[in-house]
């Protein structure tokens, strides 16, 4: 971090603005030119409070040079991280596709996807029991009981299985029961749930917030990293923007620009990200051109009586077309795609 003085400062505001930065455990180098004084800080500034400094009137700038996300930053860790969920990586060679209901609805609905989605190749099980709805009124999940079809039917296929966390109340059962924690785009700046998902040993999908920034998901991140849990997947999955066609705005430039700042896996959710399942094909293909780790997508065997996300969900004849596709694109890119399961 670098501090620009205002010209004509005085000595003792340096002094002053010096201390309070060495209080913090950081050093501070000054650079004084004719026109200009500089304060240059080395070492950890994560604990400077940026707001702090900039009330001091004698502040003209403050300007970065690192990202203000250390664990997260491919700076320090210039290996990609490969996170095991339940059995599977994520972030090596092999793809990871994630498919299955947009929520859990009855016990045949959800063995019945997850079979169909492991024979054409999908690696992990997902399903949504608390589901964050915009209406009240609308469905809410099968909550409890939804967890436990998913578990049924992770026995039945044996695909570890993802789904979504809305409270931190429900932690204990989520690490007992799934494989993978989802954060919802909703909840992604939920500081306080964060910082318990840090504490636990379990993987954490970390979905992009609806309007957060690059920076802001990977401080998200670094928030459940900073409290010792460094299994982090992210998930880009739209943002809002000014178009009202799709349901979101797929940020597919997001993926390279994240494996460039950190060395977390990401994954695509282009379900969330359209809104339309005749969408979910050609950007699930782009998505892996673009080089992404995995893919989440939505999966129902009757998208015309989900009780959720219907219209972007795709019916398991497609997805398997979907999984055909990407095996092609993934080879282009030098990566490979799990082959449908024997059955
Ligand atoms: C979901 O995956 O079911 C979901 C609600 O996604 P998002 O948080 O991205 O909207
Ligand atoms: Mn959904």
């Amino acid at each position: 971090m670098i501090i620009v003085l205002r010209k004509g400062t005085e000595q003792r505001e340096i002094d002053r603005l010096t201390n309070l930065i060495i209080e913090r455990g950081v050093a501070v180098n000054p650079i004084v030119g004719s026109d200009l004084t500089i304060l240059g800080l080395i070492g950890d500034t994560s604990k400077i409070d940026e707001g702090q400094i900039e009330s001091h009137r004698c502040v003209e700038r403050i300007m970065h040079v690192a990202e203000p996300f250390k664990k997260a930053n491919r700076m320090f860790h210039p290996g990609a991280s490969v996170v095991n969920v339940g059995g599977v990586d994520v972030g090596g060679k092999e793809l990871v596709v994630m498919a299955g209901p947009c929520s859990v609805e009855s016990r045949e609905q959800i063995i019945g996807v997850a079979q169909s989605v492991q024979a054409s190749g999908a690696s992990v099980l997902r399903g949504g029991a608390f589901k964050p709805r915009t209406s009240p009124y609308a469905f809410q999940g099968l909550k409890y009981e939804g967890l436990d079809l998913l578990c049924a039917a992770k026995e039945a296929t044996g695909l570890p299985i993802v789904s979504e966390i809305m409270s931190p109340y429900d932690l204990d059962l989520f690490v007992e029961k799934v494989d993978c924690i989802q954060v919802g785009a909703r909840n992604m700046q939920n500081f306080d749930l964060l910082r318990q998902l840090g504490k636990v040993d379990k993987p954490i999908l970390l979905k992009r917030g609806l309007s957060a920034t690059i920076e802001e998901w990977l401080m998200s991140a670094e928030y459940i990293m900073a409290g010792g849990n460094e299994r982090v997947i992210l998930c880009e999955r739209g943002i809002r923007t000014f178009e009202t066609y799709t349901r979101n705005t797929i940020d597919l430039g997001a993926i390279p620009a994240v494996k460039k700042l950190s060395h977390l896996p990401v994954i695509v959710d282009p379900s969330h990200a359209t809104g339309k399942w005749w969408m979910v094909e050609p950007l699930a293909r782009a998505a892996v051109a673009v080089g992404a780790d995995g893919l989440m997508i939505e999966v129902h065997n009757d998208p015309a009586h989900a009780l959720c996300d219907g219209a972007q969900s795709v019916k398991p004849d497609l997805f398997d077309d979907i999984m055909r596709d990407i095996r092609q694109i993934a080879a282009a890119v030098g990566r490979e795609v799990r082959q449908p399961a024997a059955v």
